[in-house]
């Protein structure tokens, strides 16, 4: 989804449940339709703030929140981690290192959307979108823990040395 597509997205839904659209609305909005990332709410208030020193933060977490009710953007959890935001409801696959936390997203809209199609002729349930996760590590952790491997060895081979 292209950013003016995103943000007419959020617009459209914030009007849609009654929401009038703020200026600070408007600030956030735009903000969201940037991204290609997946902040948490945090980042997000934090990234706004630096621009808009008296944006509420209020607001900014309760207009999260009706956008993610609505299913405009959609929360991604992590146990015992704040959750992060996922700002493109387009159905494609979040790649989750277990390790860093970091979140990458992979293109599988056509596979994706028959899932979608299939489950709406098969059931009466009517997805907005859908959430697939790959877990594991990504290339950055995987060379770490072979540091983290090739280190261990060293060390266990010093002390070896040593006695
Ligand atoms: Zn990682
Ligand atoms: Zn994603």
């Amino acid at each position: 989804m292209n950013k003016s597509d995103k943000r007419n997205l959020y617009e459209q839904t914030l009007i849609n449940a009654g929401h009038r659209m703020t200026e600070q609305r408007r600030i956030l909005c735009d903000y969201l339709s940037g991204l290609q990332t997946h902040p948490t709410a945090y980042d997000i208030f934090g990234a706004l703030a630096k621009q808009h020193p008296d944006i509420s933060r209020a607001t900014v977490y309760n207009t999260l929140n009706t956008l993610k009710e609505l299913g405009a953007i959609i929360e991604l959890s992590f146990a015992g981690d704040q959750s992060r935001y996922e700002t493109d409801p387009t159905p494609h696959i979040n790649m989750i290192c277990l390790r860093c936390h970091s979140v990458t997203d992979y293109d599988l809209s056509t596979h994706t959307q028959s899932l979608i199609n299939n489950v709406k002729e098969s059931v009466d349930f009517e997805p907005l979108t859908v959430r697939v996760e790959f877990v594991g590590f990504c290339a950055d952790c995987r060379n770490q823990r072979k540091d983290e491997i090739r280190q261990q060895w060293l060390d266990q081979q010093n002390q070896a040395n040593q006695s």
